[in-house]
């Protein structure tokens, strides 16, 4: 019987044309890992389009092809959908209709919780990074692994494994990365321009954000807020937010560190956690999602409603670890 990766990449080769769609607020693990399936198809003659709802962050804009990640979802109907590390539809913002639309409707994630929507569900917790799952999957293709599309895979291990820090790091997840490194990737580019460049902007953000810091629970929680008045005051984007949440849980004796952002679209809640705390328990409470170290959720306000429900939920699951 044909393995997932193979059937994926059997419907994939076979269909004239593939929407590929990232989830809201994208991260370099789900534009890397589009892109560089993308490009594999265009490689095999499918016409590949990526989407995201939420644009692409200047951090990424180095990826190859992310110039051409579409914003506004098309009318065109595709033949194949992807879903990229989407846990329900709805996590593709905008594009979650046009993903419907397509005739063939491919999940894949490798999130601890998913909805299971989609004619094929290629759902692995196992892996690091849902590039580790699409580079099966171009392999399965039998597409050539050039330079680019090794870089954008490499992107995606790179980031979700906090350059190889994080415990989803594995054996396997080193030599994929070795391998795509043999492929003509850099892990010195990724870093240099995941972690080594920001806005002076993003910095002044940073420097709020800790000053704000809290801590509460006889030392087990840190958290801060982010206010659209501080991003105005500092100059910074929304997207400069991302980091800040990983800072907060350095602090020593921290199990479960939180970001409150205040958006037009509600209360961002960003959650990291270590130990035996679940960040993605925590989020699923409210309707998020995401991994054992790394979730969120978004939320109608009042912010102090919310972080009063945070806080209490998060002490909830610190009683039971
Ligand atoms: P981040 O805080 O970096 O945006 O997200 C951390 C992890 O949680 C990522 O894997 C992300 O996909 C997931 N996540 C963040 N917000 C949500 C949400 O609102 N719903 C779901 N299902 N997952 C989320
Ligand atoms: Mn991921």
């Amino acid at each position: 019987m044909a393995s997932l990766p193979e059937t994926i990449a059997r419907i994939l080769r076979t269909n004239p044309d593939a929407l590929i769609a990232c989830h809201v607020a994208p991260d370099g693990d789900c534009l890397g890992a589009s892109l560089a399936l993308a490009m594999a198809c265009e490689r095999a003659g499918v016409r590949a389009v990526v989407g995201s709802a939420d644009g692409v962050p200047e951090t990424y804009r180095y990826l190859h092809g992310s110039d051409r990640i579409i914003t506004t979802p098309p009318d065109h109907q595709f033949s194949v959908g992807v879903a990229m590390e989407c846990s329900s539809l709805e996590r593709a913002g905008t594009f979650a209709e046009a993903l419907t639309r397509c005739s063939t409707l491919i999940n894949i994630d490798h999130h601890l919780s998913n909805a299971g929507y989609g004619n094929i569900v290629y759902w692995d917790t196992s892996a690091a990074a849902v590039g580790e799952q699409v580079y099966g999957i171009i392999q399965a293709m039998g597409t050539q692994i050039t330079p680019e599309i090794a870089q954008c895979l490499l992107a995606a291990i790179v980031t979700d494994t906090g350059s190889f820090r994080y415990p989803n790091t594995s054996p396997k997840t080193l030599r994929l990365a070795a391998d795509l490194v043999d492929a003509g990737a850099s892990v010195h580019t990724v870093v240099e321009r995941v972690y080594e460049t920001r806005s002076a902007a993003s910095l002044r953000l940073i420097g709020r954000a800790l000053n704000n810091l809290t801590i509460s629970a006889d030392g087990r929680i840190a958290w801060t807020v982010i206010t659209p008045e501080v991003l105005r005051e500092t100059g910074a984007l929304p997207e400069d937010t991302t980091g800040i949440v990983g800072m907060l849980r350095q602090v020593r004796g921290v199990k479960v560190a939180l970001l409150f952002e205040v958006t037009p679209a509600g209360i961002r809640v960003g959650i990291r956690s270590r130990d035996a705390a679940r960040a993605n328990v925590i989020a699923e409470t409210f309707g998020g999602g995401g991994h054992k170290g790394a979730a969120g959720f978004t939320m109608p306000g009042p912010l102090e409603d919310v972080i009063a429900r945070t806080l209490a939920a998060v002490e909830k699951e610190l009683a039971g670890v």
